[in-house]
């Protein structure tokens, strides 16, 4: 048995570089170095044998030797149920990959012989839905983790900023995240109550296919194409794997060279044949222009939506992800928001936010758990002011931390909103639509309920397939929506023709999605186990242990 304490840690498992972070004895956020001795690890994992696998640094480079057995990006294969990949004669879905990431994580913390990393809070991009975010959990257990919670990565920055800086109480704030495969961009509120440390999400939009990997992909395209006009040759030099990585890991050197030079050169060389390319920063920034643009588009977006909501002025724009270090995104954001916002946006703790929020809310969640143990189950808001400082006595006791300390975690409260829109299919005026149950943007827990008419008489089932999209309307249109996964309700197969139904989706904070039916003319409620599809059922996480059951090795 380990004497070391029992903690929460933090991890933003992000989609190039991930993170994993504690809080120290000083009640201060810190991150956990891997035994590379790097701060953040690439996410990135690479099958060597049948029995051994290496994750971070080593499989990166790795790429360029063996790229078939070499994993990056599977951040962004979340969402898709199909996608698997193949290695050493196995295969792997997103968040078996993960785990595995999760695992070197965790092991390398657990290897400095300061940590004991069971109890987890992981982070995930806030547009996720509950597919993604399901993965994301069955991720960390197939690590062998405890995932305490799975936060929103804007609110992990948001907590680290609001509980961090002095005189944020009452500021509504902008956090542009832009990460190395993904981008999202979200309102957050933070509370002015001095009694309580309110963070709210007002609403979120982001891009799961857009981040750093796309900038380094245009710095390739130049080089391929200046390649070609310098030599006048026409051969297809991204064919050839081994030259393919040489670009794109020389690609991400150089943007992250100009982030800090004006002008870079690159000799490319195919087939004895050799072009030295130079890169401007002006240059870079034309172009990715497209790029920065469509991060602005949606920045706009949910500003018109903040609006909307009652946000009229934004009191901080935080820059936050690796991304945000190219020059040409602080000078355009820059130039758009410093008139229209009159604020000037600010680099954020760019790396680490995510994971330190995620440690400091993972103290939240245990020093909240505390005070319902001494309680009988009460939360510190609804307790007399004599109760209160009786909870706080009883936890500096336990905790050895200060009773400010703990006050501010345990009365930090953290308001989500909904990031997708659920419905189920219906008719409007003849024709198919999704009817939206759940509306993106609202605030979570929430609720959304349509009553249907059964389709013919003693049916002993109602079968439902529920769709989710990026609607904010109550219909929403079949081909922007995408199958979530199916319930099926058991009837009692004496109902006549068009009996009423009434269907009640309800969300909660963790994003996880519930449904429940009411036969209306029987009064009785009807319930139907609901998982997305694509969420592993209790087996196939079973048989996923045995296969990820790897050794990771440094
Ligand atoms: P994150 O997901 O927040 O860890 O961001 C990782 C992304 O940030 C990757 O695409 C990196 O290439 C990129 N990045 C890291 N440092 C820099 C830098 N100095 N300049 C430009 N991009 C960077």
């Amino acid at each position: 048995m380990s004497n070391v304490p029992r903690k929460i840690y933090g991890i933003d498992l992000g989609t190039t570089y991930s993170a994993i972070a504690f809080i120290d004895e000083y009640d201060k956020a810190q991150i956990i170095t891997n035994s590379d001795n790097e701060r953040i690890t690439p996410s990135v994992v690479f099958f060597e044998s049948e029995e051994n696998v290496i994750v971070g640094k080593i499989a990166k480079e790795s790429a360029k030797t063996d790229p078939s057995e070499v994993v990056d990006f599977v951040k962004r294969q979340m969402s898709d149920k199909e996608w698997s990949f193949s290695a050493k004669g196995k295969s792997y879905k997103p968040e078996e990959i993960s785990a595995l990431i999760l695992r070197r994580l965790a092991g390398d913390a657990v290897k400095t012989g300061e940590h004991d990393v069971k109890d987890v809070v992981i982070t995930c991009p806030a547009y996720f839905g509950d597919l993604e975010r399901e993965r994301t959990r069955t991720a960390g257990e197939l690590a062998g983790l405890n995932v305490i919670a799975i936060v929103d990565e804007p609110v992990a920055a948001a907590i680290n900023y609001g509980l961090n800086v002095e005189g944020s109480k009452g500021k509504n704030v902008i956090v542009y995240d832009l990460g190395g495969g993904t981008f999202d961009v979200t309102v957050v509120k933070i509370g002015s109550d001095p009694k309580k440390n309110e963070i709210s999400i007002v609403c979120t939009e982001g891009n799961h296919q857009l981040g750093g990997k796309d900038w380094d992909d245009r710095i390739v395209q130049h080089y391929v194409a200046e390649f070609q006009s310098q030599t006048g040759s026409s051969a297809d030099i991204l064919s050839d794997s081994e030259t393919a990585y040489d670009l794109r890991f020389n690609a991400e050197t150089d943007k992250k060279t100009l982030s800090n030079k004006e002008s870079i050169k690159r000799k490319v060389v195919f087939e004895g044949e050799k072009a030295v390319v130079e890169l401007t920063q002006e240059k870079f920034g034309e172009l990715t222009a497209d790029l920065t643009e469509q991060t602005l588009a949606l920045t706009d977006k949910v500003l018109e939506q903040a609006k909307e909501k009652g946000i009229t002025k934004i009191d901080a724009f935080l820059l936050v992800g690796g991304s945000t270090r190219m020059p040409q995104i602080k000078v355009k954001v820059t130039e758009k928001y410093q008139s229209s916002l009159g604020i000037v946006p600010v680099e954020f703790d760019v790396d680490e936010a995510v994971a330190k929020g995620a440690a400091k809310a993972g103290e939240i969640n245990i020093l909240s758990d505390a005070v319902k143990d001494i309680t009988g189950g009460k939360e510190f808001g609804n307790l007399s002011e004599p109760e209160q400082n009786a909870a706080l006595i009883e936890l500096v006791v336990r905790t050895g931390k200060t009773e400010d300390e703990i006050k501010a975690a345990v009365s930090t409260v953290l308001k989500m909103v909904a990031t997708k829109s659920y419905g189920i299919r219906a008719l409007k005026a003849g024709q198919p639509v999704i009817r939206n149950l759940i509306i993106k943007q609202t605030p979570v827990p929430t609720q959304g309920s349509q009553t249907f008419g059964t389709a013919g008489p003693n049916a002993d089932e109602i079968d439902l397939v529920v769709y989710v999209n990026n609607e904010t309307d109550s219909d929403a249109a079949l081909d922007v929506s995408e199958e979530l996964g199916g319930a099926v309700f058991a009837l009692d197969g004496n109902l006549p023709a068009k009996a009423p139904i009434e269907i009640t989706f309800e969300l909660d904070e963790q994003g996880q999605l519930r449904l429940t039916g009411l036969d209306k003319t029987h009064g009785k409620v009807i319930t139907a186990e609901f998982k997305s599809e694509g969420v592993m059922t209790a087996e196939e996480k079973e048989r996923a242990k045995e296969n990820v059951d790897l050794t990771i090795v440094d």
